[in-house]
């Protein structure tokens, strides 16, 4: 899978892109990230990339030009999916990355500023992407969100797909209580269960327990999830 994209601080993301599961990721080729400068295909003499917008608003607007032929120079005989980070798109959710991971190629365009002069995103954009409702000051941030999300559910990325199968948001349901050595701390003991070696009742309180903290945490997610007579049996002997 390869990744471009477009920004106006490129070094920002190259750091980003470098570290962790990511980056380790990245080196192994696992996926591709190419970072591109759109300060580089401006036409301005003083490398300017923004202009007041007309609007009569305060503050700068990104112009169509740079952008456009970067995404022209970047994207040459290609036709990668495009994607504007913006608190106007749809919010990202488990399920939109998963579909995005399957995708070959994704340009990323992260404004910066007011904003993109609405005609290159008229003219290049599929679709935009907010990472929630609230106003950042660029989307690079939102990108590396973006990125990651995808990036983890690519083969050999993580080494079991399990490690983001029973995670949460992944089948709608929230993740269970986890626990690690030592098996009492400070007084609080590892329930019983996890202890006794029992695979089949052990998934089953994996189960439960993702029930019980969608209940408890975000209630409204389980009218997305298909639950059995049993789930609901779980969910009602809780009340
Ligand atoms: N004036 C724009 C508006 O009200 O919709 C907001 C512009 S914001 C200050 C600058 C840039 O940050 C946007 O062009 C976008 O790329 C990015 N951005 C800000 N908040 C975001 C969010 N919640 N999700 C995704 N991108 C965001």
């Amino acid at each position: 899978m390869r990744f471009d994209i477009a920004t106006l601080f490129p070094d920002f993301l190259e750091g980003a892109l470098s570290e962790s599961v990511v980056g380790r990721a990245r080196k192994k080729g696992l996926f591709e990230a190419h970072c591109h400068n759109i300060r580089d295909y401006t036409k301005d003499k003083h490398r300017r990339v923004d202009d007041t917008p007309y609007s009569e608003r305060q503050g700068m607007l990104m112009q169509a030009q740079p952008i456009y032929d970067c995404y022209k120079a970047v994207c040459e005989g290609r036709r990668p999916h495009v994607i504007y980070m913006s608190p106007q798109g749809k919010t990202l959710t488990q399920q939109r990355a998963r579909e995005l991971a399957q995708m070959d190629e994704i340009f990323i365009l992260c404004g910066h500023y007011e904003g993109v002069d609405q005609r290159v995103l008229d003219r290049i954009v599929d679709e935009e992407i907010s990472i929630g409702d609230y106003v950042l000051t660029g989307g690079e941030l939102p990108a590396l969100v973006l990125i990651d999300s995808i990036v983890r559910l690519l083969d050999g990325v993580l080494s079991q797909p399990d490690c983001y199968e029973d995670e949460s948001h992944y089948r709608g349901l929230l993740e269970y209580p986890q626990y690690t050595r030592p098996e009492v701390w400070e007084g609080e003991a590892v329930p019983p269960v996890l202890l006794s070696g029992h695979h089949a009742n052990i998934l089953k309180w994996r189960h439960e327990q993702a029930l019980l903290t969608t209940k408890k945490k975000r209630p409204e997610l389980l009218q997305n999830v298909e639950l059995s007579a049993e789930d609901l049996a779980i969910l009602n002997n809780e009340c």
